[in-house]
């Protein structure tokens, strides 16, 4: 099962089987946010599908190491500084602790490396001088550092761009820095008055890193010159992306990363959603709206990762809906194993297996989750009819735990339940049979305090949030 991981890699434009370099460990990284402002829903089906890899590798039994890093420097974020007098440390970590807050709470494990960009300008110039040395690279007369692409042949090879359109392409053109060709990109920025004092020193004056080469130094520094998987929203295969393979090649003479893996876009009203249109929610705004943190993973992470999602009220009810069908199935089998987890037997572990055939192509999370679903429903029959016993209830709880490991659905409150409350619960499962009703209120009430409605079915108490 593990050996036969496929993905669709943007380079090679086919769907194929990957293994780890190096070992049992998969080094990955991944293009963070820019922290100059609240980070949306957006940028976050990014940073989930990112999470959804790392758990599926893990899940196959593989090591992860992860690196993101995070842009803490450009020219919006010194605008920003510049026009509303923010020191700029003061301000991009504010950003940074509010996007770890949200990662946290959307169940996003926090990568291994989170690297800040203005933490790394010696090693960006450092891959800048070798640029420069090699040839790859030229100074202008105004002290900035230009990668001239038509020393690449690869150029463009990732993003399949067309190079007689490149001219006509706006972010390439928006830069209006001295250039020899108006393709080149900037790695090194020579400084401007309305840079006002956000600057650092290098060999060709005082100015500061351009953005691709901030990834391309911080990957090589954590992960080597040769590394498993980057990953990035579509958006950012051309030009950053393309800019990072063309710089990393070039200085180290190394293939730079194997696999790339991108994930199309948030959309609202057919639109991305991103900062410029305005068209964004945060996670607070959906918070306040009323959906949970599960729902609203569960929604950014149910679709193929190559497929648009559209963010309604009407999709994210629906997700709502399902994670709250999933937790309630966790909650009755809770209820019945005394919340015992068992382990994956014969019968679970072929579903496990129908489960990964389907992950295994291309992470096919759809189709995945509808195997999941089909198992439910028979579980849920059997618990209708009363015909689970505590050890089935409990192996159960294994299959389910083992989903939750990559999908993250249950709200992992519930499956705090104390011993105490384990036995509070029995304890009052055995009054309701004495028909010992004061006692069976009380302790009902005990869990209505916590917060904790319990409800009796035929199965069993099931424990559901107030
Ligand atoms: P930024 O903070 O703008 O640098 O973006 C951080 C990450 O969010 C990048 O990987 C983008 O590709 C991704 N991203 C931005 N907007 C969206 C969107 N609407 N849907 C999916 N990913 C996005
Ligand atoms: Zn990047």
């Amino acid at each position: 099962m593990k050996m036969s991981f496929k993905v669709y890699n943007t380079l090679t434009d086919r769907i194929e089987k990957i293994e780890p370099i190096k070992d049992n460990i998969f080094r990955i990284y991944s293009c963070g946010p820019t922290v100059y402002n609240v980070p949306h829903i957006g940028n976050f089906r990014s940073f989930l599908f990112f999470d959804l890899i790392k758990r599926y590798l893990s899940f196959l039994g593989y090591e992860v190491t992860h690196v993101m890093n995070i842009t803490d420097v450009d020219d919006k974020i010194i605008l920003r500084c510049n026009e509303e007098n923010h020191d700029l440390k003061d301000l991009t970590s504010h950003y940074a602790k509010m996007f770890i807050d949200d990662s946290k709470k959307l169940g996003i494990e926090i990568p291994d490396h989170l690297p800040y960009a203005t933490d790394h300008i010696p090693e960006m110039i450092d891959l800048i001088k070798l640029l420069i040395e090699k040839k790859y690279a030229y100074k202008t007369n105004n002290g900035s550092v230009f990668f001239n692409i038509n020393s690449f042949g690869d150029y463009g090879k990732l993003s399949k761009i067309n190079m007689n359109q490149l001219e006509s392409t706006k972010r390439v053109s928006d830069d209006d820095y001295d250039k020899k060709n108006p393709q080149d990109f900037a790695l090194w920025k020579a400084w401007k008055f309305e840079d006002g004092d956000i600057f650092w020193n290098s060999p060709w004056g005082n100015g500061r890193p351009g953005w691709h080469i901030e990834c391309s130094a911080m990957s090589i520094k954590y992960l080597g010159n040769e590394f498993d998987i980057h990953c990035g929203g579509v958006d950012l295969q051309f030009p950053h992306h393309e800019n990072e393979i063309a710089q990393s090649i070039c200085s180290t003479g190394k293939k730079f990363a194997r696999t790339w893996l991108h994930c199309e876009h948030l959309l609202v009203n057919g639109a991305k959603m991103s900062k410029s249109l305005g068209n964004f929610y945060t996670l607070g705004d959906l918070f306040s709206k009323g959906y949970s943190a599960k729902a609203i993973r569960y929604l950014l992470t149910s679709s193929h990762y190559r497929q648009k999602i559209d963010l309604t009220d009407k999709n994210l009810k629906g997700a709502e809906k399902t994670v709250r069908r999933l937790q309630e199935f966790n909650r009755r089998l809770l209820n019945i194993s005394k919340g015992n987890i068992g382990s994956i037997k014969k019968t679970e572990s072929s579903i496990l297996d129908q489960f990964t055939v389907s992950m295994n192509n291309d992470l096919n999370v759809a189709e995945g989750l509808a195997v999941i679903f089909d198992w439910v429903r028979s579980i849920n029959r059997k618990l209708d009819s009363d015909q689970i016993l505590v050890n089935d209830a409990a192996n159960s709880l294994a299959l389910l735990h083992k989903f939750d490991s990559i999908l993250c659905f249950l709200d992992k409150g519930e499956l705090e339940i104390t011993p105490e409350e384990s036995s509070l619960i029995r304890e009052r499962e055995i009054a309701r049979k004495n028909k010992n009703w004061s006692r069976s209120d009380e302790i009902r009430e005990l869990f209505r305090k916590k917060g904790i409605d319990l409800i009796d079915t035929p199965s069993g108490t099931i424990l559901k949030n107030l």
